[in-house]
């Protein structure tokens, strides 16, 4: 994974120098001084300073290499990725994904727990300490912790930490999460998972990395993420793109969890839909991945109840379209897994234009991924962890 600092937070020149040798090795590859003395415009004697500092601290490792032209070692160096290790939690349907990874983001071990629909605040908290002291233990000899990044679904406050609405959980409200985790972690970040996943989907791919994309997903709860140049659109960390509890006329007799009526998830959220469906397919599973698997496979189109879902799900994207003008929009979530039922959401999305002439940005599905959420999560948290090493 390549990290990045922000050189501007270096006082120190020495620090700083640290930092940037760190930044261009966690590519990966091995390395030979001359050529980081090379890559980054640094004397051979600053070099030879910075990295002789950041073996000791064991950040670097250091590898003989062949003998150079004139005979002298030519000693090669990468960054030790088990210097370093982070905790990430994850939401995962009703469980919680434990995970512990190592400076390149390499999954180290993976721990859940499943947290029954009634769990309150207080159970939710001991749980996730409990996930994360039984992480720290895994980590390798050597190995520091650096902290714990949650990444949530539902309504949160970034800025605040605070996990503000799930409906996962409904008598989860406001919780601080920074609160609950202190005792076991040294820092905790939080961020909405659809804004880790569309961040770490941005990075991974080049050719799209400009372009402005919008990640709607549209599952046990809808919601969306936004990213202009690669970067959240919303960077205060008040909460976003909460589409789901926009609210219709056609839908003000129905009570939605948020304590509002006529939100657009009393339709189209699985949470909603699920009950209807079972009436006709009883083993339906309320795991979003499982679902998905089995909703492909259904004669869906053409319920009454999912075509109203469709038309409003279509003409809820459009509006937002109408406002924030992405280029390319990705659609996951278990419904669209059914393919007439994607293609009749392009049709509807379609049939609603944005205005007049202009271009209707490009329509993908796919699955939500796990391996993203993960990885978009953890980069802030390596980036900081690295600052603090450096700097301590
Ligand atoms: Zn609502």
């Amino acid at each position: 994974m390549m990290l990045t600092i922000d050189e501007t937070r270096y006082q120190d020149a020495h620090q700083r120098d640290c930092a940037r040798v760190a930044a261009l090795l966690s590519d990966g590859a091995l390395h030979s001084r001359p050529n980081v003395a090379d890559a980054l415009q640094m004397t051979s004697t600053t070099t030879s300073r910075v990295v002789a500092d950041l073996l000791d601290r064991g950040l670097l490792i250091g590898e003989a290499g062949e003998k150079s032209g004139r005979g002298r070692p030519a000693a090669k160096i990468a960054l030790n990725p088990g210097r370093l290790g982070a905790t990430i939690i994850h939401i995962s349907s009703r469980s919680l994904l434990g995970v512990l990874v190592d400076l390149s983001g390499k999954v180290i071990e993976r721990r859940s727990i499943d947290i029954p629909v009634e769990s309150d605040g207080a159970y939710m908290a001991a749980a996730m300490r409990r996930l994360v002291v039984t992480l720290v233990g895994q980590c390798t000899p050597g190995m520091h912790h650096i902290g714990t990044s949650v990444s949530v679904s539902g309504v949160v406050n970034v800025r605040e930490r605070k996990w503000l609405i799930t409906s996962r959980w409904p008598n989860i409200r406001n919780l601080d999460l920074g609160a609950a985790l202190a005792p076991v972690t040294p820092v905790v970040i939080v961020c909405r998972h659809l804004d880790a996943e569309l961040n770490a989907r941005t990075l991974n791919d080049t050719a799209h990395a400009h372009d402005n994309t919008l990640l709607l997903h549209w599952g046990w709860g809808i919601g969306l993420a936004y990213g202009v140049d690669g970067e959240p659109f919303m960077r205060a960390g008040e909460p976003f793109g909460e589409i789901g509890h926009w609210r219709f006329n056609l839908l003000e007799q129905r009570q939605c969890g948020c304590g509002n009526h006529g939100c657009l998830e009393t339709a189209a959220a699985l949470w909603a839909l699920l009950p209807q469906l079972r009436e006709l397919w009883p083993d339906l599973s309320e795991d979003e991945e499982l679902v998905a698997g089995q909703l492909a496979e259904l004669q869906l189109a053409d319920l009454p109840e999912i075509t109203t879902a469709l038309s409003l799900m279509a003409r809820s994207l459009a509006n937002v379209c109408r406002l924030l003008f992405p280029k390319r929009i990705i659609v996951t979530g278990p419904f669209i897994a059914n393919r007439d039922l994607w293609d009749a959401f392009e049709t509807a999305f379609h049939a609603e234009g944005v205005m007049g002439g202009l271009e209707l940005p490009v329509l993908v599905a796919d699955k939500s991924s796990e391996d993203y959420a993960i990885l978009g999560a953890v980069r802030p948290l390596l980036n900081l962890g690295l600052e603090t090493f450096i700097r301590s």
